[in-house]
């Protein structure tokens, strides 16, 4: 498999107070793959957003690397980095929130074609009506208001925006989770279909393991800043192995309808500490059952138990 972006010892700590920080992202490593998609998984305030955003360089690294094909994407100058912004795009959680209510469909796809003069006048009508098309609109939705469109329909105007200027890699930051249930799978499909017809790669954040085994190639667990286990998508969900993604995955409702959501829900004992003012050692030790006195003190690296299966517990070792 080729490595497309690799992650190391990434941090972004934001500072909150003088000299007080939040560790939003703190150390993390992984690869990204060519043409897979790969989960980012964890409760909301763990950092995955803050990663996706770390990752296309809208926030700069506290510390630590990110390589884009081979390449520091964070010491990118003028045009480097503005072909990088072509070739990574993101598409946002909040569809509502995300496209100005000012600015008239047509507009907002071509917002990267017009930053990149790709294409103009009628060459430029074409390709949003085309990239309409392709997301499942029709040519008449370009001269109207994000207003007048459902949330799903929103979010195909996203991701029409985002593949206008034929990126390879897009992080997609929680796409349906404002989304019906309905119309949550249909986002979904067509995510698929794009990727498919456009060799794309995916980083797919979700607050919730079920939403991501569907799409994704493999799956990274967050907890507090750090990934706890990284595996293929299948080998998380049939034998996880870290007590955080265990308690995740007891929490997915039984796929039937008729049976209610909390019911087996095993809960997590007490609260997310504050990223703030983690524990010292494993970060996950006060909600953790398995707790040793070790694992108060020393934190647990991403250690591979079995090909491609990474996990970070001393449990493990
Ligand atoms: Fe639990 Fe210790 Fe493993 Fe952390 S390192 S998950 S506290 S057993
Ligand atoms: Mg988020």
């Amino acid at each position: 498999k080729e490595v497309l972006i690799c992650i190391k010892n990434l941090k972004k700590y934001f500072e909150v107070d003088k000299h007080v920080f939040l560790k939003a992202v703190d150390d993390v490593t992984f690869d990204i793959y060519k043409g897979e998609t790969l989960g980012l998984v964890g409760e909301s305030g763990c950092g995955k957003s803050t990663i996706g955003r770390t990752l296309l360089s809208m926030y700069a690294a506290t510390d630590g690397i990110v390589e884009f094909d081979g390449e520091n994407v964070h010491s990118f100058k003028r045009d480097k980095e503005k072909e990088f912004k072509k070739r990574a795009q993101m598409i946002f959680q909040d569809p509502y929130a995300s496209l100005n209510p000012r600015m008239l469909v047509s507009n907002i796809i071509a917002e990267g074609i017009d930053i990149h003069q790709l294409f103009k006048g009628a060459e430029r009508l074409d390709r949003i009506h085309e990239l309409l098309e392709l997301v499942g609109l029709n040519r008449e939705h370009a001269n109207r208001f994000p207003h007048e469109f459902s949330g799903g329909q929103r979010q195909r105007i996203g991701i029409a925006r985002a593949l206008a200027v034929q990126p390879d890699f897009v992080v997609c930051d929680e796409p349906i989770s404002a989304l019906d249930v309905s119309v949550q799978a249909q986002v979904v499909n067509l995510l698929q279909e794009l990727q498919q017809k456009y060799q794309l790669t995916y980083l797919f954040i979700a607050h919730d393991l079920s939403m991501v085994r569907y799409i994704s190639d493999r799956v990274a667990v967050m907890y507090l800043g750090t990934i706890v286990e990284l595996a293929d998508s299948n080998e998380v969900y049939t034998n996880p192995v870290h007590p955080y993604t265990k308690a995740l995955l007891s929490a997915i409702p039984i796929p039937d309808p008729d049976v209610q959501r909390d019911r087996n829900r095993i809960a997590l004992q007490g609260d997310v500490p504050s990223p703030i003012y983690p524990p010292d050692g494993c970060k996950f030790v006060d909600r953790c059952s398995a707790a040793k006195e070790v694992c108060r003190h020393q934190r647990p690296g991403l250690i591979e138990i079995s090909s491609q299966h990474y996990v970070a517990c001393h449990l493990i070792e």
